[in-house]
């Protein structure tokens, strides 16, 4: 039986880990399909603290996973397939085990949001890409485009005038929701061109993206442009099927906690971009991810405390 058991090996999951690991609480990590979530995928986090020339998302992971298995967490390279939450302990089964558990700290985290639009899904791996930092080295002077106009969209832009020779960034608005600094940065860069009002219709190609349909909002129009890739950045969505109908989700799927990470069920605690459609950064979910740790330290003494005493 295990005291805790994180799900998800990302800023959150890592730091809950390397508190709940210093409580001698013995945790035990399912790392997940993406070991180290999403900030594996950035090229450059320059904005987490104690990093002033700036951290890849990879080296930042390794760091974090030292320091968690320094203090005896345990991270199993495994996915979750199916949890209940309806039996006391807690069952969550792997694709190779299955464990129970008096406590549980979810950080799934998210996924990147899809266009869902004709061509998208043909063209995953062959022109459609969710990950500048994996996929621009395959894009050496060419023409690609980036929906969205959030900050990924600007910085993985940025990312991608290393290798494109022209980026051209498709918004569905005049006004862009990113940060003045990567605004200015995409202003500045020569490679970097915009497409404002419009969205992509159609993903066009025959083996490989050649191309998108796109159609203005305001006037109706409809354009082609020839690209040769096309990363898409229009935000995520919460990984949370594992929980639906078993805790308390928002309607856009994110796990309602309170403030201090608990989630609709005493013992389950959600910290990170599974339970935060607003700030998502990796120093937020490191920051839950700790309190998420604390609660669950404290629930499980009140848990001992509460058991009847042994008979012997
Ligand atoms: P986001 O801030 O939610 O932006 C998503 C963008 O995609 C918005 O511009 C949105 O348009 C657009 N969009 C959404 N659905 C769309 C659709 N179906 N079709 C076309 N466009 C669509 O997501 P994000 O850029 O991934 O950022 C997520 C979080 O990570 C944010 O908190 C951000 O600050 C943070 N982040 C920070 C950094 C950094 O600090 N360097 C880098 C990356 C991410 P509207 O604007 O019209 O809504």
């Amino acid at each position: 039986m295990e005291e805790v058991i994180i799900i998800g090996s990302g800023p959150a999951g890592l730091t809950a880990a390397i508190y709940a690991a210093r409580a001698r609480l013995n945790p035990l990590v399912i790392a997940g399909n993406e070991p180290g979530g999403q900030v594996t995928l950035t090229n450059e986090i320059e904005n987490f603290p104690g990093f002033p020339d700036g951290i890849s998302g990879m080296e930042m992971y390794g760091l974090f996973q030292r320091q968690a298995e320094r203090f005896g967490a345990r991270i199993e390279p495994d996915i979750v397939e199916a949890v209940d939450l309806k039996v006391r302990p807690f069952v969550v089964k792997t694709t190779s085990s299955v464990y129970e558990t008096k406590s549980l700290i979810i950080a799934t985290g998210s996924a990147p949001r899809r266009l869902n639009v004709p061509g998208e899904k043909e063209f995953t791996g062959r022109g459609v890409s969710y990950c500048a930092t994996c996929d621009g080295f395959f894009f050496q002077d060419q023409h690609v485009a980036v929906i969205g106009g959030g900050d990924s969209a600007l910085d993985e832009g940025l990312f991608l005038t290393r290798f494109a020779s022209r980026v051209t960034i498709i918004h569905r608005r005049d006004q862009l929701r990113a940060s003045k600094i990567l605004q200015e940065r995409a202003f500045k860069n020569r490679k970097v061109e915009f497409i404002w009002d419009t969205v992509v219709e159609e993903i066009l190609g025959e083996e490989a993206v050649k191309g998108l349909r796109l159609r203005n909002v305001k006037t109706g129009q409809t354009s082609q442009l020839d690209v040769s890739g096309v990363f898409v950045f229009i935000g995520h969505v919460p990984n949370t099927s594992l929980f639906e109908g078993q805790l308390e989700l928002d309607a856009n799927g994110y796990i309602v906690t309170d403030r201090y990470t608990r989630t609709s069920l005493p013992g389950v605690f959600a910290c990170g971009d599974v339970q935060d459609p607003r700030y998502r950064q990796a120093i937020t979910a490191a920051g839950t991810g700790a309190m998420a740790a604390i609660e669950a330290e404290r629930y499980l003494a009140e848990l001992s405390a509460e058991a009847p005493a042994a008979t012997g």
